[in-house]
This record gives C-alpha cells, structure tokens and sequence, in this order.
C-alpha cells in the first residue's frame, strides 16, 4: 500500500489537489478536515471534542487524529493506497504515521508541499465558499459561481466555512508555522519532500506536482 502526503498552509489549495491527485492515480483521499467537519456536523463524542479546537482554529489534539487515521487505514486496508489532506500536521502525528505505516506494511511515497504566500491565502480563503450538498469550491474574486450564492452543478447553497474569518485565518497560519512547517525538514531528511509552487489555476499546479512526482520518481499510476 503506497501512502502520499500533502502538506502545505491553510488555503494552499491541498484539499483541491489532493482530490484531483486521488482521481488520477487510483488512490482513496483522505481529509482528516472533512472527516472533523462531518463527525462535528454529525455531534459524534469525536465532533464533540474536536469543535472547539477547530472553531478556534487550534489543532485537535494528536491521539484523537491518530486514532481516526488507525481506523480509516485498517478499514480500507485492501485499498492501493491513501492521499493524505491535512494529516500528518506535527512531527507527533508524522511519527504516528511511520508507526501505522510498518504495521500495516504501508510505504510513504513522498510528501508534497504546496508553497503559497500567507497574504494569497488570507484572500483565498476569506473569500473561498463551497456547495452544501456537492463539496464544489468557489471563490468571490477568482472563481465566482455563475449565480452568486448557488453551485453551477446542482443549484444548491454555497456555504462559508465557520473557521474562514480573517482572525481564524491568521491563527491558522500562525499554527501551521509552529507545528506543521517543522514536517518540511523531518520528510526532506529522507529525501521525500516534493516542493511545488501552489500558485496558479488549479490545472497549472496539478500539471506542476505531476511534473515533480515523475521527475521523483511516484507518478505512476501502475504501482501497487
Ligand atoms: P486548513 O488546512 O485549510 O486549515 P483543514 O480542513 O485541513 O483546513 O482543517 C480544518 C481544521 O481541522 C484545522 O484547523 C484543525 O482544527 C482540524 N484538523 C484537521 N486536520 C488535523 C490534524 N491532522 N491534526 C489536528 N487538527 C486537524
């Protein structure tokens, strides 16, 4: 089972490449973001605990993640693979990995890293809204919808996400470069960082991280 990370700030645009990432190369997405979000819509006890750290814009505390990914890993273990979106986030949750990796016989690929300038994403996301129902991704400035408020696919309300607003937006960043940048150097000291430039159209930065990962040597779609 092969294992690919993508790492990268708040609005870097992982979650859009990730997706289209997991598409191209056969391999189940994983948001652990999306997963928090559902399991807080759904007021599960993990919703529970993990909203307040969320609408602060804090990290939900690193055995609680951990043990969700254990039991997405072991519940899809006959997939060919993950794309992790938003996990690991600390060099605790990055060792965490390692460990579930060995046990389930899991190899990381590589980690890639979206780089994108903090004032692009507090633009990005402060304008950023998606479809309720369909998950699409729109953006007042640069992709608006063709009728403001509803999705083009089915029409149904767009909705900002609670941890969107500028104050939230600047903690998150502020967190990602406490606890998230230090995973920059702990993958590249085993040589599987990949750094790609997340500015750009969505299908510019897409062709750039396939461009990486073959000059890297992991964009096969044949491996196993
Ligand atoms: P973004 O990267 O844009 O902040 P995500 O959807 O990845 O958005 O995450 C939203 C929130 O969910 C984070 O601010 C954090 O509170 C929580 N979260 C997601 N993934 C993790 C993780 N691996 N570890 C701790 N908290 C997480």
């Amino acid at each position: 089972m092969r294992l690919l990370i993508v790492l990268g700030a708040p609005g870097s645009g992982k979650g859009t490449q990730a997706k289209l990432l997991a598409e191209y190369l056969g391999l189940v997405h994983l948001s652990t973001g999306d997963i928090l979000r559902d399991e807080v819509r759904r007021e599960t006890e993990l919703g529970n605990q993990a909203n307040q750290f969320m609408t602060a814009g804090e990290l939900v505390p690193d055995a609680l993640i951990l043990d969700m990914i254990k039991a997405k890993l072991v519940l899809d273990s006959m997939t060919k693979g993950f794309i992790f979106d938003g996990f690991p986030r600390t060099v605790i949750q990055a060792k965490g990995l390692d460990r579930l990796a060995d046990e389930v016989g899991a190899r990381i690929d590589c980690a890639i890293d979206l780089v994108v300038d903090d004032e692009i994403v507090v633009k990005r996301l402060t304008a950023r809204s998606g479809c309720s129902v369909c998950g699409a991704i729109y953006n007042d400035v640069w992709n608006p919808p063709r009728r403001a408020g509803f999705c083009d696919k089915d029409d149904s309300a767009l909705i900002r996400r609670a941890d969107d607003s500028e104050l939230v937006v600047r903690n998150r960043l502020h967190v990602y470069r406490q606890q998230t940048k230090p995973l920059e150097e702990y993958y590249s000291h085993r040589a599987l960082l990949v750094k790609v430039d997340g500015y750009g159209m969505t299908g510019q930065v897409l062709a750039r991280i396939l461009i990486s990962l073959e000059a890297s040597g992991t964009n096969d779609r044949t491996q196993v």
